[in-house]
């Protein structure tokens, strides 16, 4: 991709050749002081609006309103099968299979019912490696379940870090420290994606080191889903969350979605915590039944599930159905390649990307380190209608969302960030 070009027009053509251009018009776009867009590159920690997502929710609140109860079989979408519209659709976001993904809790949440079934720690055996700087919430979920269990969190967790110097981590050391410790460790869990840094990991490989090895091997996918080619099914992961309100566009603090490996679907032995909706459908009404499993990820249900929450991921996925997750990472990978064209051209002694340059290494987010920079200048940039994320001491994160993110907001990010280094 090495036929980018500098210019405002060159920007504005490639808009005009975008076949996904029309979508950015079926979001709300955040304005600035001037009643102009803003440009927002925080989609990797709250995705926009979809323009559709008020009639679903409305949809509901409509069935509920004329239907009482009897909207969980009456309803437009009935609420009884609800999460299983989500599931399918998901299910392609993820590339897993339907019986794989369920759509329910928040992410947290399900960290911690995932590891009720697959961080089974004996005395030898009860270490977790996690990568050096996971996000803060799955660090401090392992954590607490090394604790749970009885163990030191300090002397429980294995952190994967990066070289001295480095910021990106290396699969040299993961085998390393496998090699080493391999036989005392019950859980690698790692962020599918770094939210710091950009780092998208190879979810197959480091699946099969773990298993060679004997560990359980889950990951945090927040920063991948609706991102990047996650291929959860073919990764042989024993179980993934992420969450929907990233790139998936669900709204803040939305549900989250969770996958359990098809070949750990209908084993019964695998301990977990149930609920009334991890039961068997057809009995579920009876109320008095012994406990029988509901087989595949549902089986991790607990609650009813909330039918206004889950409208507005409807009202995301359809989008993602409508499109294809192939079609949006074949433009992000243009749009993202076309910003770090423009950032190397503001000159290495300004500014370095920290997220890898390889395409199939990272999504739509690159780190960028602002050489002797500190948080004026990101305050500066969110004056001229930039919505980026800055990290201490010196980063800002930037994800251009091929969904509704347009060329020119690259292009006019770079130039506004050129006139403030000069
Ligand atoms: C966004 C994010 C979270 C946030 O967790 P919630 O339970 O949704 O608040 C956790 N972990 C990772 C890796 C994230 O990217």
């Amino acid at each position: 991709m090495s036929n980018y070009k500098s210019g405002l027009e060159y920007a504005l053509e490639q808009d005009q050749n975008d076949e996904l251009q029309s979508y950015r018009n079926r979001f709300y776009i955040p304005k600035d002081q001037n009643g102009s867009d803003c440009i927002y590159m925080t989609g990797n920690s709250l995705g926009l609006q979809p323009k559709q997502t008020s009639a679903y929710v409305n949809q509901e609140l409509e069935d509920w309103a004329n239907l009482g109860v009897e909207g969980h079989f009456e309803a437009k979408t009935p609420w009884m099968p609800y999460h299983e519209y989500l599931a399918k659709s998901m299910a392609e976001v993820v590339g897993a299979k339907p019986i794989e993904v369920v759509v329910m809790n928040t992410l947290t949440a399900n960290l911690h019912f995932m590891m009720v079934s697959f961080y089974k720690p004996t005395k030898t055996r009860y270490k977790i490696l996690i990568e050096s700087d996971a996000f803060p919430s799955d660090k401090y979920a392992v954590e607490s379940q090394l604790r749970h269990h009885g163990f030191d969190d300090k002397e429980g967790l294995i952190l994967w870090e990066p070289r001295n110097g480095e910021e990106l981590l290396r699969y040299e050391d993961l085998e390393a420290i496998l090699d080493e410790q391999g036989n005392q460790i019950a859980l690698i869990m790692i962020g599918g994606i770094n939210y710091y840094t950009g780092q998208f990991f190879d979810l197959k490989r480091i699946t099969q080191l773990g298993h060679q090895y004997g560990c359980t091997v889950g990951f945090d996918c927040a920063h991948g889903a609706g991102n990047v080619a996650l291929n959860l099914h073919d990764s042989g992961a024993d179980f993934a969350v992420w969450c929907t309100y990233k790139y998936l566009n669900s709204g803040p603090g939305s549900l989250a979605g969770c996958f359990v490996h098809e070949r750990h679907a209908y084993n019964k032995d695998l301990n977990r915590f149930t609920g009334w909706w991890s039961h068997n459908k057809d009995t579920r009404f009876n109320m008095r039944y012994e406990f029988d499993q509901l087989p595949g990820a549902e089986g991790w249900q607990l609650s009813n599930p909330p039918i206004l929450s889950m409208a507005a991921v409807k009202a995301s996925l359809d989008m993602f159905s409508e499109v294809g997750i192939d079609m949006l990472i074949a433009k992000s990978k243009k749009l993202t390649g076309y910003f770090e064209f423009l950032l190397k051209g503001l000159g290495e002694e300004k500014i370095r990307i920290i997220t890898p340059s390889n395409p199939d290494e990272r999504g739509c987010q690159l780190s960028i380190q602002v050489k002797h920079a500190n948080k004026t200048l990101h305050n500066k940039l969110t004056e001229t209608g930039v919505i980026s994320d800055w990290r201490e001491p010196d980063v800002i994160r930037c994800a251009p969302v091929p969904f509704y993110n347009s060329f020119e907001d690259v292009y006019k990010l770079v130039e506004r960030l050129k006139t403030i280094l000069n």
